[in-house]
């Protein structure tokens, strides 16, 4: 007879406590298309209660007197209990998002450096006195913007969740945040541990809804008693995010969007460490990654033999179970994306020529998987596949001619996330470093991301920074005090 496995079945977290939903949803383990939890599907009033307790706790709770230094505590104490628990939480994401385990633990110990990042500059935010021409003191205060609303795409639930999470604290921010519908165990499970290990934060400060983006999505950025919504996903969701601000409260809002990222390669870059540096670019994380470079751009006259070594170097990149050590893939997020990057596959089939991958794989231990070979294509950079962003294992290869038309094709796109140049010749390097329009540029590497360092685009990546100095801004609010020291009357009438 066949036993049916208890599904464990997780609640949402508002001011301190576990509730319900009236609807819920099952979460897919995407290496075998089976369920592995069910988690509430938040209505708008779901939401609307956990903004409350958010609002409660912002306006009235001891929140409000906790020092930089408590807040900061919080911090450490969070990024502690993370490090404490991260093979359970690298085990869980891997199940929930199909990203290989070894990448995971990566990502569990970059979402505890990034709250450790963020707790000691919780006692670095200062205003600063201003030079007035008047006998008076003016200054500005940083003060937290308020309830922030954090929305949270699935190729990197928790470390994501920690990108806006740290600063929102470390401001004094209370928060409402909701990670993808696909993926939101590990950030669920943070919440348990935060209640268990960190009793004194204050209830309120830290509240996690989960459900989809066109209801509990929508239902924050639409709050009239938000005052800030983080939000990282697909530029067209960011559209609609912008339009739910401006019809709303005007709240403040940063946009950590989609890309199509360059990775430029000139004829005199190694050939190995360029080819070696441009599957990592691409397929690293199965190419779901904001700055994925997914536009391979590459001087003619090394065109064919660079994308014949990536070709001969393919086999390197091991199709498997992602929970094991050895597997340098994993399945794609869900059945529909696999669905979309399957359909960007078969347009680029027509419009392009298919130099790699492209199939399904066919053994048995993958069958059930949301698979997709890496796939290569040689295109030019008018092809839908090179300028739409496919989010999966798919790169378009393009040639160009020299420094002027690898620039102009690099920045022939709507996007301006990332990008990487490789080269011998440093000269070289620094024009197109200075010419090209990203947010991030790297220089014979690509995807290296640091916590000091902020993250964000240009053009339809985005609005605004995450992590560094930078990322703190984004949940301040400056306000300027003057005092006058003049005991004279203003005297104007
Ligand atoms: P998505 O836009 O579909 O969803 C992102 C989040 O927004 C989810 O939590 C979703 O529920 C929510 N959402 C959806 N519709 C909404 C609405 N109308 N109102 C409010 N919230 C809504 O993106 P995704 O498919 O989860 O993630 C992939 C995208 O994220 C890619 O485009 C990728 O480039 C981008 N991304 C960007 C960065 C970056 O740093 N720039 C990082 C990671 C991912």
């Amino acid at each position: 007879m066949k036993t049916k496995v208890q599904l464990k079945t997780y609640k949402n977290y508002v001011n301190n406590q576990w509730s319900t939903s009236k609807k819920t949803r099952e979460i897919i383990n995407p290496f075998t298309g089976n369920p592995i939890a069910i988690v509430p599907e938040a209505s708008k009033k779901d939401v609307d209660g956990a903004v409350a307790a958010a609002r409660e706790a912002f306006d009235r709770s001891p929140w409000r007197d906790f020092t930089a230094q408590q807040r900061g505590r919080i911090l450490f104490a969070m990024a502690d209990m993370v490090r404490k628990n991260a093979a359970m939480l690298a085990e869980l994401e891997t199940l929930n998002c199909g990203k290989p385990i070894v990448e995971s633990e990566f990502d569990m110990n970059d979402t505890a450096s990034c709250l450790e990042y963020f707790g000691g500059l919780a006692t670095k935010i200062h205003g600063e006195t201003l030079p007035v021409p008047d006998n008076a003191l003016n200054m500005t205060l940083r003060e937290p913007v308020g309830v922030a609303g954090l929305i949270v795409p699935w190729n990197y639930p928790l470390m994501l969740a920690a990108w806006k999470l740290g600063p929102a604290i470390a401001a004094g921010c209370t928060v409402v945040l909701k990670p993808a519908e696909q993926t939101p165990i590990t950030t669920l499970e943070f919440a348990r541990l935060v209640q268990e290990n960190i009793p004194e934060l204050p209830k309120g400060v830290l509240n996690v809804v989960t459900g989809d983006g066109p209801t509990a999505g929508r239902a924050i950025v639409e709050s009239m008693q938000v005052d800030k919504v983080a939000f990282t996903g697909g530029t067209e969701t960011g559209r609609e995010v912008l339009k739910g601000v401006a019809t709303s409260n005007l709240k403040k809002v940063s946009l950590e969007l989609g890309g199509k990222s360059p990775n430029i390669f000139f004829s005199d870059a190694d050939l190995d460490a360029a080819a070696d540096g441009a599957l990592f670019g691409i397929f690293i994380n199965q190419g779901e990654v904001c700055s994925a470079g997914s536009r391979i751009l590459v001087q003619q006259d090394l065109f064919k033999k660079f994308v014949g070594r990536m070709k001969e170097m393919m086999p390197r990149i091991v199709l498997g179970n992602p929970l094991n050590r050895d597997t340098k893939m994993g399945p794609l997020v869900s059945e529909e994306h696999l669905e979309k990057v399957q359909d960007y596959i078969e347009i680029g089939r027509k419009e392009a020529k298919l130099v790699a991958g492209g199939r399904r794989p066919s053994s048995k231990e993958l069958k059930n998987g949301y698979f997709v070979e890496p796939t290569i294509f040689e295109s030019d950079n008018q092809a839908r596949i090179a300028r739409e962003e496919i989010f999966g294992p798919v790169v378009a290869c393009i040639p160009f001619k020299d420094e002027d038309d690898a620039l102009q094709i690099a920045n022939d796109t709507p996007y301006g996330l990332a990008a990487a140049v490789w080269s011998r010749d440093i000269f070289k390097c620094l024009r197109i470093v200075k010419n090209l329009r990203a947010g991030i540029v790297w220089v014979n590497t690509m995807q290296p991301c640091y916590v000091e360092s902020p993250w964000g685009g240009y053009k339809q990546s985005g609005h605004g920074r995450e992590l560094s100095l930078h990322g703190i801004e984004e949940f301040l609010e400056t306000k300027q005090v003057h005092i006058n020291l003049s005991e004279r009357p203003i005297g104007w009438y």
